[in-house]
């Protein structure tokens, strides 16, 4: 996990190195505005810890570059600046988290795992349902440790149940999710492919709901 610390207080900046270091993080430190710059240029990171206060370049409007040229990378605000005015400037200049110092290192750490974490969600998200696992990214899905292959439908479906847990889906739903406007709908078509969903991944899986459609339960 490689992050970039941009602060220009050698104080405060030797403290947070060191205990983002003991905590397992591999550490950049951008002294100034210019070379934070430089450094986000080259380097791609896991998180960016930013002080707003710097030399050469402002932090704000290394914020703003870093969002204009498209760069996704958590950003967590470090400034002495407390006031909800640079609150709301930072965070509306695309900042993730916002810390006032003076600060607690133990909650920097947790704040910079807790941003990891939502951003690896965003990229792995993979679904666990009993002996299922399905990788939405990937588009893959495995019953038990072995992969299973679905057709683009049953893999819709699936998908639609799944989001879906506990509310019973009609036939009709199922079917928007499956066909877009000016596709003709096969009749009898959901039942062939919840049918062969039921084979490739088990009996139990999908429900029918009489009267009503499907339904893959709350877990
Ligand atoms: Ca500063």
């Amino acid at each position: 996990m490689r992050v970039l610390l941009v602060e220009d207080d050698d104080l405060i900046g030797c403290g947070i190195e060191a205990g983002l270091r003991q905590a397992g993080f591999t550490v950049d430190w951008a002294r100034d505005g210019h070379k934070a710059s430089l450094a986000l240029d080259t380097t791609s990171y896991e998180l960016v810890l930013l002080d707003l206060g710097l030399p050469r370049v402002p932090g704000m409007d290394l914020l703003k570059r870093l969002r204009d040229a498209g760069k996704d990378v958590p950003v967590l605000v470090l400034t002495a600046r407390g006031t909800v005015v640079d609150r709301v400037g930072g965070l509306e200049a695309g900042a993730d988290d916002y810390l006032g110092k003076p600060f607690d290192l133990t909650e920097l750490i947790a704040r910079c795992r807790a941003l990891l974490r939502r951003a690896q969600g965003r990229s792995v998200e993979v679904i666990r349902y009993q002996d299922l696992s399905v990788n939405p990214v990937a588009q893959t899905v495995e019953v038990a440790g072995t992969r299973v292959s679905l057709t683009s439908r049953e893999w819709a479906i699936l998908m639609q149940l799944l989001a879906n847990q506990g509310i019973p889906q009609s036939r009709s739903r199922l079917e928007e999710s499956l066909y877009g406007w000016q596709e003709e709908i096969e009749s009898n078509a959901i039942e062939v492919h919840v049918s062969n969903l039921r084979k490739k991944l088990g009996a139990k899986l999908i429900r029918t709901v009489r009267n009503i459609g499907y339904v893959v339960e709350k877990e």
